[in-house]
């Protein structure tokens, strides 16, 4: 351990119950990346699990008196690298602060640590007939932290909206202005509320950089009434599979989901779980309509004939509710199945709805160029894009070929008006690509408030 390292432990362990601190190797490896394979991780000094918003105030405060990096992490489900470790910081682990601590049925929010698991969250409120709708492919792990940090998205984001949809207030540990370790109250409770500048609208999606979240108070909704109805449409091309999502939104249909899987996908979760799923065509759409009654089997029947016109070889209204949620289950099923044939690099591209169609085509089109595995899986009702990169374990000229690829989506996505990140964050894998996004203009104000923020730039620096 070197001398800077023992002086750090020593400062955490004066505030901090000794089961806190995780300095074995073995330990501290895995809580310092994420699961983008590919984004370079640093070594971490300590590993911290805090328990408490005043144990990570005692992080925060030491941290900045001896100038190291605080890392927040969730449940590290993040595919940019924003979790991971840089050199010598202190990983800030939060997923042991997992209580729901209030659900206020009567106004339709709960409060939660940050460490709540996404799914738990959604179970505890489920209970008194509440919704918490925001629902990442990674629900059953990611944390309620993680999904704030990130401002996650979803299936479901179409037509109930993503995470900082339904953030009203936030606790946070912050720095700078403040004082380095002050606990802060920022938001409401309330559904309306204009008074000052939306400092929590500033830390959803703010990837760790300007404090750490300790409390987050959520908006809920209603539980949805009904069965809801889904339609399936088998494509002969993605491109004809891009061309339906852009009729769906032509006609303004809005679908609770509207979600792609290429024949890759399909394949490679087919051959790790055996559901019976048919591979044949190019891509499948999966569309879930929630809307009760007649105007749910109107537009269910609409949404079926927007796929029938853009050249779907067959597309229909399942009947069957087992076989409809083991394609809902494949979608969700589709990363982990990937990763199984080699390491994934997952792109997180969003364009206009319209634009799908040549987003997809420019898909196959660098993929071939470069001579890259790929497997696409989208949230294509919301133009986001997840083409993942697959190449053979040790193989580093197809890895070379991947990189470039992965950058040659991004421009593209820019090129037609879109973002190199939907959902998932910058991190470390998309700063060059948002460095080649963003106006001049916007990354100076960027630096700006992250720099009044925490001048000292302790904050995950580096990411983002
Ligand atoms: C199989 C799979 C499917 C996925 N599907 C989706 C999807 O559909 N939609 C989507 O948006 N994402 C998806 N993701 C990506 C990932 O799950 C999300 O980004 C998620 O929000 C990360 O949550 P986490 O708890 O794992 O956070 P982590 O990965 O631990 O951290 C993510 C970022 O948040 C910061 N952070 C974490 N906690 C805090 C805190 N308390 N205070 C301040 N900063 C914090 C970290 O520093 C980091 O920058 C998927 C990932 C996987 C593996």
């Amino acid at each position: 351990m070197t001398t800077a390292t023992s002086a750090l432990v020593e400062a955490l362990g004066r505030g901090l119950p000794g089961d806190r601190l995780m300095l074995d190797p073995d330990v501290l490896a895995p809580m310092s990346h994420d699961e983008a394979e590919w984004a370079p991780a640093e070594a971490a000094a300590v590993g911290v699990r805090a328990r408490t918003e005043a144990e990570v105030q005692h992080v925060v405060r030491t941290c900045a008196e001896l100038g190291v990096p605080v890392v927040p992490r969730g449940a590290g489900t993040g595919l940019s690298g924003g979790a991971n470790a840089v050199s010598g910081c202190v990983v800030l682990d939060l997923s042991r602060m997992n209580q729901v601590l209030e659900i206020d049925a009567g106004n339709l929010l709960c409060v939660v640590q940050p460490g709540a698991v996404n799914n738990d969250v959604k179970a505890a409120v489920a209970e008194h007939g509440l919704w918490y709708p925001p629902d990442p492919a990674s629900a059953p792990w990611s944390t309620i932290g993680g999904n704030v940090a990130t401002n996650a998205g979803g299936l479901c984001c179409l037509k109930y909206g993503v995470t900082r949809d339904y953030v009203l207030g936030l606790r946070a540990v912050v720095g700078g202005p403040v004082a380095y370790g002050e606990a802060v109250r920022l938001g409401r409770r309330t559904t309306k509320g204009v008074a000052g500048l939306d400092l929590v609208g500033l830390f959803v999606g703010s990837e760790g950089t300007l404090g750490v979240v300790t409390e987050v108070t959520l908006r809920l909704r209603p539980a949805p009434a009904g069965t809801p109805r889904t339609v399936v449409g088998a494509f002969p091309t993605l491109v004809s599979s891009g061309q339906a999502v852009a009729q769906i939104t032509r006609r303004g249909l809005t679908p609770a989901v509207l979600e792609l899987l290429d024949r890759a996908c399909l394949e490679a979760v087919e051959e790790w779980k055996h559901m019976g799923l048919d591979a044949d065509a190019a891509a499948l759409l999966l569309a879930r309509v929630d809307a009760p009654g007649d105007a749910g089997a109107a537009e269910a029947t609409a949404i079926a004939a927007a796929m029938t016109e853009a050249g779907a070889l067959w597309a229909e209204q399942s009947t069957d509710d087992t076989e409809a949620e083991a394609l809902f289950d494949a979608r969700r099923l589709a990363y982990p199945a990937l990763e199984r044939l080699g390491p994934v690099l997952t792109e997180d591209v969003c364009v206009p709805r319209s634009q799908v169609p040549a987003m997809l085509e420019q898909i196959s089109e660098i993929a071939a160029r470069h001579g890259v595995r790929t497997a696409t899986v989208a949230h294509a009702g919301d133009g986001n894009l997840h083409p993942c990169l697959i190449t053979p374990p040790g193989d580093e000229v197809a890895r070379e070929a991947a990189q470039a690829a992965f950058e040659e989506f991004l421009d593209a996505a820019i090129a037609l008006g879109g973002t190199v990140t939907g959902e998932h964050g910058v991190g470390i894998l998309k700063r060059d690509g948002m460095r080649r996004e963003l106006d001049p203009g916007s990354l100076t104000l960027q630096g700006a408030v992250r720099h009044a923020l925490d001048p000292r730039a302790i904050f995950n620096p580096g990411k983002g």
